[in-house]
């Protein structure tokens, strides 16, 4: 997978994607009640987030953020080498922290790393493998939890994976680990927001910077049709009803405020405004 690197500014803030990776799949996969009818029925993610055919893109990517002169990692994806119970993050081998690299940034240069939540796509280059152990890789960075999320992790479990134990413990056991309010503000016009229902904890990211103000959802939302379909669930939602909620009081947040939205797993131009579109909404890539 070639793919060149994606920046947007906001103000003074510089928010790049890296990507992990991209791929096309059935709807159904990941918005169980999605059909290739129901995504055919609007036109409009083809071909940035969608086949004629009615396939979805589903991508794995960070952001990195720029403010103040500090650096923040936000959602550093799968990792490789993770024994996990989905096949197509089992055991990865790919080229994530070459593409940080080649998008100029060194694992040292990261000051924070923030997590929308701690599903296993969203923390896992947090730690990589040396000899028998995992070990941290952004050695310089406070590492961001909140407590309703490190207890989720706690109490659920997937089978035959242990995200606590190689990707979040040894954090702590480094001295790397900070456990935040989920409505903290990190400074620099960088503000969580609390965005339950896909997790019980999972928060969304702010930034405002002279003026203009851009949201990073993580996954509150997992594909534009949701913009058009918002009461598509997504397979993993925790709460669906609560999820429900979030989506749409968010997505009258997102009209109102004209912020650039960026989501963790929006394929190809993963960036856009969210307009409003007859009795739903819809999404302008930039
Ligand atoms: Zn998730
Ligand atoms: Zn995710």
């Amino acid at each position: 997978m070639s793919i060149e690197t994606q920046r947007w500014k906001v103000g003074a803030a510089t928010i790049t994607s890296v990507v992990e990776s991209q791929d096309d799949i059935p709807p159904g996969f990941l918005l169980p009640d999605a059909t290739e009818q129901l995504v055919q029925q609007h036109p409009w993610l083809v071909p940035d987030w969608a086949t004629p055919a009615g396939a979805i893109g589903l991508r794995v990517q960070a952001f990195v953020v720029e403010i103040d002169g500090r650096t923040v990692l936000v959602d550093p994806c799968v990792g490789n080498g993770k024994t996990r119970s989905l096949p197509v993050w089992n055991m990865l081998d790919l080229p994530f922290l070459e593409r940080l690299a080649g998008a100029g940034f060194l694992p040292a240069d990261m000051e924070l790393v923030v997590h929308t939540h701690l599903h296993a796509d969203h923390l896992g280059w947090d730690t990589h493998r040396v000899g028998d152990e995992w070990v941290p890789t952004f050695t310089n960075a406070r590492h961001l939890y909140t407590e309703v999320e490190l207890e989720f992790v706690r109490v659920f479990v997937f089978p035959g994976e242990d995200v606590y134990a190689d990707s979040i413990g040894p954090i702590f056991d480094a001295g790397l680990a900070d456990v935040i309010e989920p409505d903290a503000d990190l400074g620099s016009g960088l503000r969580l927001e609390p965005t339950p229902g896909h997790t019980p904890g999972h928060t969304s990211l702010w930034i405002e910077s002279d003026g203009e103000t851009a949201l990073l959802i993580g996954d509150f939302m997992h594909h534009p049709l949701q913009f058009a379909e918002p009461h598509l669930a997504e397979i993993a939602d925790a709460d669906v009803e609560v999820a429900r909620e979030t989506r749409g009081r968010m997505l009258h947040e997102m009209a109102r405020t004209g912020a650039l939205v960026l989501g963790a797993h929006f394929p190809t131009r993963p960036a856009g405004r969210v307009v409003i579109d007859g009795d739903a909404w819809k999404f302008v890539p930039e």
